[in-house]
């Protein structure tokens, strides 16, 4: 099977892991404070807080950005469901905006001034234009977990700009990865010491008279990094340029293989902007059956995302009875087709000829 998305593991990786493995420190300690402030130089933020994933992370930004009970957070429909329940972690109510055509991203000519928040997420790895917000919500958390590596004309994403925090995945088919893990970024110092704080137990870690003193203040969880995660992180950090340019000559490749056939490309990224290309989705007619077809012949597609407002969950999301048009249109052709570092340009003709093939057979 070719996977749609995988990590990319060599020797530098291991040896920084197992050297981990033979130090004093395997839970959060100097590995996790040196991963931390690469990921703060690599994106230009003042900190970085390491959590065990992103969706801790995205709890973390929630709390310290003061969202709870009577906030409502825009998110956009077309994203993995830990962007709409990071808001409901702290007793806020998600709420939706449709996407954009040209971009597949939130519209952001849509974002009312009602709203408290907005969890904005940069779909396949194409950064959100959030320089061109109709307004300001009082805070505003990226949901950057495809776009660790990508840039728009302010800088590499995560530099916080335009946001208070910015949050990135570390999962295998992630940019880079540590198996689990996120990481928040913001240029805040009081931000950055509320989610360290919130990450473990709400410990207030202030010097006290006596050294074995410490006060948990507030209601705080275990969502640590560990130093064998940060090393494993750390290590990939290194290779990340070369991910995201390898990443962006397989989408170039993918486009010139696709120009003839009857599918939708991807938004592209503008002149001056880097695409992370997380992933390659594309619109094809008859998507269902495309799916069951190349899945049947060995590739791994997958589908990004089933709207957020179609899951179970999401009963607390009032819905226009017009819906959202333009996602509906987007998923109803959606897939994913595979991309990773490693991909081989054999593999990738695999794909095309096969994707070929059966839309042929389907005409
Ligand atoms: C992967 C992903 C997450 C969750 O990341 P984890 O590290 O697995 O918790 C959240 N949001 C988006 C958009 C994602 O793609």
């Amino acid at each position: 099977m070719i996977p749609y998305g995988r990590q990319s593991i060599d020797d530098s990786d291991i040896e920084a892991v197992v050297r981990v493995l033979r130090s004093d420190w395997l839970t959060t300690g100097p590995a996790v404070e040196q991963f931390e402030r690469k990921v703060a130089d690599y994106t230009g933020a003042r900190h970085a807080v390491a959590f065990n994933s992103a969706t801790s992370a995205l709890h973390g930004a929630c709390h310290a950005t003061g969202l709870g009970p009577g906030d409502v957070v825009h998110t956009s429909p077309l994203t993995f469901i830990a962007s709409a329940n990071c808001a409901r972690y702290v007793g806020a109510r998600p709420a939706l905006i449709d996407i954009d055509e040209r971009t597949w991203n939130i519209d952001v000519s849509l974002v009312d001034e009602n709203v408290s928040a907005l969890v904005s997420v940069d779909y396949a790895g194409l950064p959100v234009d959030l320089a061109a917000l109709a307004h300001r919500p009082r805070v505003v958390i990226q949901d950057a977990s495809h776009a660790l590596g990508a840039q728009t004309p302010d800088g590499p994403v995560g530099n916080c700009a335009h946001s208070d925090v910015t949050v990135f995945s570390f999962h295998p088919v992630k940019p880079v990865t540590t198996a689990e893990g996120g990481i928040a970024t913001t240029n805040d110092d009081a931000l950055a010491d509320r989610m360290r704080r919130f990450r473990s137990h709400g410990i207030d870690r202030t010097a006290r008279a006596n050294a074995w003193e410490y006060d948990a203040i507030e209601v705080g969880y275990n969502y640590r990094l560990t130093d064998v995660q940060a090393a494993l992180g750390a290590s990939q950090l290194d290779r990340l340029d070369l991910f995201v340019s390898r990443r962006n000559e397989i989408a170039a490749r993918y486009r010139d293989l696709l120009a003839a056939l009857p599918v939708a490309l991807p938004p592209a990224a503008p002149a001056g902007w880097v695409h992370g290309y997380h992933l390659f989705a594309i619109h094809v007619p008859h998507r269902d059956e495309v799916f069951a077809r190349l899945r049947a012949a060995g590739i791994g597609v997958q589908v990004h995302y089933v709207p957020v407002h179609h899951h179970g969950v999401s009963v607390d999301i009032d819905v226009p009875s017009a819906g959202y048009p333009v996602v509906e249109r987007v998923y109803s052709g959606l897939i994913s087709l595979p991309i990773y570092p490693d991909l081989t340009e054999a593999d990738q003709d695999t794909v095309v000829a096969a994707l070929s093939r059966i839309l042929t057979d389907l005409a």
